[in-house]
C-alpha cells in the first residue's frame, strides 16, 4: 500500500543503544500500521542524541531488521547527532521567552535539598527538580538549562488523552518539577530534541511504548511553551520478561532475527491483540492482515483523531 497524500505522518523513533527485541518491534509496527490504515507517512528518526549510550552498528542493524520485518520509512531516516542546530534554536526562543533558565544544580545538591526537607530521594527514581535556581544561580557555575514548569507555588497539571490509555492528567511540577533541556554533560535531552523534531517533521501521531506515556506531559508542556500543534498519542502494550520487568536491551532481550521476521512480526501482532499465526504465511501477507485488524480495532479512532493546532503558551 503505497502513502497517499493524506496529512498523517508517523514515526518510530528508535535509540540505537543496540537491536530491535520484541518490545521495541511492537511499537514500530503499531506506528507504521497506524500510519498505513490511515493513509500516511510513516518516517523514522534515530534518536542518537545520548551519544555514551549509542552501541557502534546499531543504527544500521535496526534499519536492517525493520526491512526484514517489511517496515521500510517513507523518506531517509533522520539522525538527531545532525540536528543541535534547530535544538539550539528552540532553547534560545525559550530563553529569551523567559522559560529556559541555567541551572548550577548537581544530582548530589537536589537529593540534599530533599534529606533536609526530611524526604530522601529514593535511590532508584529520578529527583524532582525543587527550583532551587529559578531565579538565578546562587553563586554555582551553569551546568544544564531547565524549563519553567508552573507559576510559583501552582501547579502544573496538563490533561491529555490517550487513544489506548484513556484520559491522562499529571501535574508536572510535583511529578518531575522543571526539567532538563540541555544536560550537564552538553548533551541535549530527550524531551526536547523529541518535541523539536515531531515538529519539524510535521508528525501528528504519535505511536510508541507505554513507557514513554509518564513523558508526554512534558513534552505538551514543551510544545506549549515552544507554539507547537499537539500530536496524537497512542501507547502500546510493553512486553514483559520473565522477572515481570519491561523487555529492554538493558534487560538482556533477544534481538529480532532478520531470518525470522515472520515470526517476530506474529509474536507483535500478538502483544497488539491480534495474533494473526493462522493466516499469515508471508511477511507481506502478515502486514496486510495486520493493517485490516489495525483499522478494524482503531476504526472509529481514525477519524475522530485529529491533530491539534497550536495552542497558547501556558505557564
Ligand atoms: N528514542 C526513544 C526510545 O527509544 C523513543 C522516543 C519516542 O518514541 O518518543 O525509547
Amino acid at each position: 500500500m503505497s502513502p497517499t497524500a493524506s496529512p498523517y505522518a508517523g514515526r518510530f523513533a528508535p535509540s540505537p543503544t543496540g537491536p530491535l527485541h520484541a518490545g521495541s518491534l511492537v511499537a514500530a509496527l503499531a506506528s507504521w500500521l497506524d500510519a498505513r490504515a490511515h493513509g500516511g507517512r510513516w518516517l523514522v528518526r534515530i534518536e542518537d542524541v545520548d551519544t555514551p549510550r549509542c552501541v557502534p552498528g546499531a543504527t544500521e542493524t535496526i534499519l536492517a531488521q525493520l526491512a526484514a520485518c517489511g517496515l521500510v520509512p517513507d523518506e531517509a531516516p533522520l539522525r538527531q547527532s545532525d540536528r543541535g542546530g534547530l535544538y539550539q534554536a528552540a532553547l534560545d526562543a525559550l530563553q529569551r521567552a523567559g522559560r529556559a533558565y541555567p541551572c548550577g544544580c548537581s544530582r548530589k545538591d537536589i537529593e540534599l535539598f530533599w534529606a533536609a526537607q526530611g524526604r530522601p530521594v529514593d535511590r532508584h527514581a529520578d529527583a524532582v527538580y525543587p527550583g532551587t535556581c529559578r531565579d538565578g544561580l546562587q553563586g554555582k557555575a551553569a551546568r544544564a538549562w531547565r524549563l519553567r514548569c508552573g507559576a510559583p507555588g501552582k501547579p502544573l497539571v496538563i490533561d491529555w488523552t490517550d487513544r489506548r490509555l484513556g484520559a491522562q492528567r499529571q501535574d508536572v511540577k510535583h511529578a518531575v518539577g522543571d526539567f532538563v533541556l540541555k544536560r550537564a554533560d552538553g548533551l541535549w535531552a530527550y524531551q526536547l530534541a523529541v518535541v523539536v523534531d515531531d515538529a519539524a517533521q510535521g508528525i501528528t501521531h504519535i505511536v510508541r511504548g507505554e513507557d514513554l506515556a509518564d513523558s508526554t506531559a512534558r513534552q505538551i508542556h514543551l510544545q506549549q511553551a515552544l507554539g507547537l500543534p499537539r500530536p496524537v498519542y497512542l501507547h502500546t502494550p510493553l512486553v514483559m520478561a520473565a522477572d515481570g520487568e519491561k523487555l529492554s536491551k538493558q534487560t538482556g532481550a533477544q534481538a529480532v532475527a532478520t531470518g525470522d521476521a515472520l515470526a517476530a512480526l506474529q509474536g507483535a501482532t500478538a502483544v497488539l491483540g491480534f495474533g494473526l499465526e493462522a493466516s499469515a504465511p508471508s511477511v507481506p501477507t502478515l502486514l496486510a492482515c495486520a493493517v485490516a485488524a489495525w483499522r478494524q480495532r482503531w476504526g472509529a479512532d481514525l477519524s475522530r483523531s485529529a491533530p491539534g493546532t497550536p495552542a497558547p503558551p501556558a505557564d
